[in-house]
C-alpha cells in the first residue's frame, strides 16, 4: 500500500466513523425525499456496519421534506415557519431511514441535539455516554439538529459544523461529509475552471477565502460550511473526506482507499479533550485583553494566565466562565474558563500574584485562566 492510499484507505485502523448527508443530495428540488438514493445510502452503511465498523449519520433533510408536506417552494425565511417545516420534516425523514434501515435488518435511533446540549459538561457527557451505548449495541445513532427548538444562541447552524462536533464528541477516526459535489475545488466547479484538490494538509485562511457560500433553495451550508467544519475535525484528529454522495459506490470507494474525493488530513498533536470542549462548545462571556510578555508565555511556553499580564476585562463574566483571551491588537488568542470574575479582574489585573489575597482579601487561585483550561486558537 502506498502512502497515497494508506491516507485514503486507513479502514483497518478505523474504528468509528461520522456519515453526514446534505439536503442537497437528501432531497430533490421539489422537497421529496430521494428514496431511491437514501435506499443506497442506508444499504452502504448497513454493510460496513456488519464489516464491524461502527457507524453514526449525520442527516440533513428535515427542512427540506417539512417544506414539501407544508406545500411550501421556497426554503422558509420565517423562523416559526422554518421549525415547523422541520419538526413535519423530521418525522418523515426518521420514517423513511426505519423502513429502508428495516430492510436490511439494521437497527437505527434518533438523536436531536442543540448547542446547548454540548455546551453543558455534564450533557456533553451524557450525550457521550449514550451515542456509546448505541454503538455497543450494534445501531446506528441518526442525529439532526434539533431544529424545532433551537434559537439562535443555541443553534449549530449547519450540519457539517454539528457532523464534526458529533465526530468530537464521539472521538470518531473519519468524518465523510458527503455533497453534490466531487470534493474541494480550487475554484467554483461551477465556473468550470477550477481543479479538485484531492488531499489538503492544512486548512488555511487562504484555503477557506477560496470556498463560496451556498446557492440551492434547500441547502443551509456550502463549501465554507465544510472547510469549518473540516478544520474542527483534523483539530481532534479525525481525518475528513469531502466528497459526492451522488456518485453510486462512493462510501465503498472511500472506504477502499479510491482516490475520490478532498481529504482533509488530521493534526499529528490532536488538542486534548477537555480543551476541545472548551474551544468549540463554550460561548465566550467576555474578554481578557493581555500584554506581550502574557502572549509568549501563554502561546510558547505552555504557561497558565497570572493577574500581572492583564491589560485590561471587557465583558461581565463570573468565576468558571469562558473568556476570550485576545492581544493588544484584538487578535483573539486562546479561550479559558476564568477562576476570577470580571469584578474581580478589574482589581488584580496588573498586580503581582502574590497580592491577590492583600487586595480581594481572599485566593482561589494564583492563575487566572489554568493551563489545563486554556485552548490555544492559533
Ligand atoms: N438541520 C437541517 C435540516 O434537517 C439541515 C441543516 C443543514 O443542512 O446544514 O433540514
Amino acid at each position: 500500500m502506498n502512502n497515497q492510499s494508506a491516507i485514503r484507505n486507513p479502514k483497518s485502523a478505523m474504528r468509528r466513523i461520522v456519515v453526514k448527508v446534505g439536503t442537497s443530495i437528501l432531497t430533490s428540488d421539489s422537497g421529496e425525499l430521494t428514496t431511491q438514493y437514501i435506499s443506497k445510502l442506508v444499504e452502504s452503511l448497513s454493510n460496513l456496519r456488519r464489516s464491524g465498523l461502527e457507524i453514526i449519520l449525520v442527516s440533513s433533510g428535515a427542512v427540506g421534506a417539512g417544506m414539501k408536506r407544508l406545500g411550501l417552494t421556497y426554503r422558509p425565511k420565517s423562523i416559526p415557519l422554518k421549525q415547523a417545516a422541520a419538526a413535519v420534516g423530521q418525522s418523515r425523514l426518521m420514517q423513511v431511514y426505519e423502513h429502508l434501515f428495516g430492510r436490511t435488518k439494521q437497527k437505527v435511533a434518533q438523536i436531536l441535539l442543540t448547542h446547548h446540549d454540548l455546551a453543558d459538561r455534564r450533557s456533553y457527557i451524557n450525550t457521550y455516554n449514550t451515542l456509546l451505548t448505541l454503538l455497543e449495541y450494534r445501531i446506528i445513532p441518526i442525529i439532526n439538529e434539533n431544529d424545532p427548538v433551537a434559537v439562535e444562541e443555541i443553534k449549530f447552524g449547519d450540519n457539517d459544523t454539528l457532523a464534526a462536533l458529533v465526530a468530537n464528541l464521539i472521538e470518531a477516526d473519519a468524518l465523510l461529509l458527503l455533497t453534490n459535489t466531487d470534493g474541494f475545488y480550487s475554484s467554483d466547479p461551477k465556473t468550470g475552471q477550477g481543479e479538485l484538490i484531492h488531499q489538503v494538509d492544512e486548512i488555511t485562511d487562504e484555503l477557506l477565502d477560496l470556498a463560496g457560500g451556498t446557492r440551492a433553495a434547500t441547502s443551509t451550508g456550502g463549501m465554507i460550511t465544510k472547510l469549518q467544519a473540516a478544520r474542527i475535525a483534523v483539530k481532534a484528529g479525525i481525518r475528513v473526506i469531502i466528497a459526492n454522495g451522488k456518485k453510486e459506490n462512493i462510501i465503498e470507494e472511500i472506504m477502499n482507499g479510491i482516490e475520490v474525493g478532498t481529504v482533509f488530513l488530521p493534526l499529528d498533536n490532536p488538542v486534548a479533550a477537555r480543551k476541545r470542549w472548551i474551544e468549540f462548545h463554550l460561548h465566550p462571556k467576555g474578554e481578557i485583553v493581555v500584554d506581550a510578555g502574557a502572549v509568549e508565555a501563554l502561546l510558547h511556553r505552555g504557561k497558565s494566565l497570572l493577574p500581572s499580564g492583564i491589560l485590561e476585562v471587557k465583558g461581565s463574566f463570573g468565576t468558571g466562565e469562558a473568556v476570550v483571551v485576545a492581544d493588544k491588537s484584538g487578535k483573539e488568542l486562546a479561550k479559558g474558563l476564568t477562576n476570577y470574575s470580571s469584578y474581580e479582574l478589574e482589581k488584580i489585573k496588573g498586580k503581582q500574584t502574590s497580592r491577590i489575597d492583600e487586595i480581594l482579601g481572599y485566593k482561589y487561585y494564583d492563575e487566572v485562566i489554568h493551563r489545563d483550561n486554556l485552548a490555544l486558537l492559533t
